[in-house]
């Protein structure tokens, strides 16, 4: 499908992008889960006017931004790209996006494995970024953990550089083609929880909990969404050192066409400073679009 602004991430910052987008009138598109927003399950308290259940806002500005003609699909990013100076994305069940301008609002999320040997082993071959640290394993192996769609991409990818690549996946929710796609490709998956990472100083092996333990180089941590430093890099967009994307007053990054906003940005982690920065790149992303 073709659309004119592609809103990556549905929290406070997409939402609020997509009101102002769809109301200066250029087709807009959301792609996310609210129940991997931030604000899912809380108590907002201190956003200006408005004391409720984060769930009932987000329901609220979603059914606004449709009421503006935006599109909302429930889906996770997997794949993104630049062609002929648009910008390609492909989702969880292999839907392509064709976009002229797009928004990061991915808010931050890194989830951890939570077990021994993640934390001490971190940079010493524990990486939660295929697409930034495969080159280190080239020729090497590795293990993907991860249950979605996200993970089996990842292990697809990897295949690429490494010469043994394991994917390690306890309650697989991934999309049936993509894992058909990794596995196609040579990835062995294992399907029982991991319990520790091992190593003294650098990553040696994972073992799951039936006691399996596969010798590894590598153990890459892909428990949620394609990062944003992932989407952000595939369209050229260099992440900050902390995965932060750095954005200009305009909420543009250094790519026309390219904006950010919310938590994704940096600091405060707040709604009202998701929301404010949303609406600056959704008229912004909408102006780009009608080359004002
Ligand atoms: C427990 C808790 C309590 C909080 N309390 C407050 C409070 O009282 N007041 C306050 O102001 N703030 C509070 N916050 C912070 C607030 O929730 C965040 O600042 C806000 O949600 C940020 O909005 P966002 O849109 O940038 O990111 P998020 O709300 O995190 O939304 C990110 C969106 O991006 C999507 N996404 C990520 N990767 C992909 C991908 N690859 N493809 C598609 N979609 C993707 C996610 O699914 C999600 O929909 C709280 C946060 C937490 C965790």
């Amino acid at each position: 499908m073709d659309t004119d602004v592609l809103i990556i991430g549905c929290g406070p910052a997409g939402v609020q992008a997509a009101i102002h987008s769809s109301r200066a009138k250029v087709k807009t598109t959301v792609v996310g889960k609210t129940i991997n927003s931030s604000v899912h399950g809380t108590d907002i308290e201190n956003y200006f006017g408005v004391v409720s259940e984060g769930d009932t806002i987000l329901a609220d500005g979603i059914a606004q931004a449709k009421s503006f003609g935006a599109e909302f699909i429930n889906q996770n990013v997997v794949t993104s790209a630049t062609q002929d100076g648009s910008f390609l994305f492909t989702t969880d069940d292999g839907t392509e996006i064709k976009a002229k301008a797009v928004i990061i609002a991915t808010g931050v999320s890194r989830k951890k494995l939570a077990v021994p040997g993640e934390k001490e082993l971190f940079g010493k071959g524990v990486s939660y970024c295929a697409v930034c640290d495969c080159n280190f394993y080239k020729g090497r192996r590795v293990v993907l953990v991860g249950n979605e769609s996200e993970a089996a991409v990842s292990a697809k990818f990897m295949t690429s550089y490494a010469s043994e690549t394991s994917w390690v996946a306890w309650d697989l929710t991934a999309d049936d083609s993509v894992v058909t796609k990794a596995l196609d490709a040579g990835v062995r998956l294992y399907t029982n929880r991991p319990v520790s990472i091992d190593g003294t100083d650098k990553v040696e092996s994972i073992t799951l909990v039936d006691g399996t333990v596969i010798p590894t180089d590598g153990v890459f941590i892909e428990l949620g969404a394609k990062s944003a430093a992932d989407i952000a890099m595939d369209i050229g967009v260099m992440p900050e050192m902390d995965d932060t994307i750095k954005v200009d007053a305009d909420c543009k990054t250094e790519v026309p066409g390219v904006f950010a906003c919310g938590d994704i940005t940096g600091k405060p982690w707040q709604v009202a400073k998701a929301v404010g920065q949303g609406c600056i790149a959704g008229l912004n992303a909408a102006d780009f679009v009608k080359g004002n």
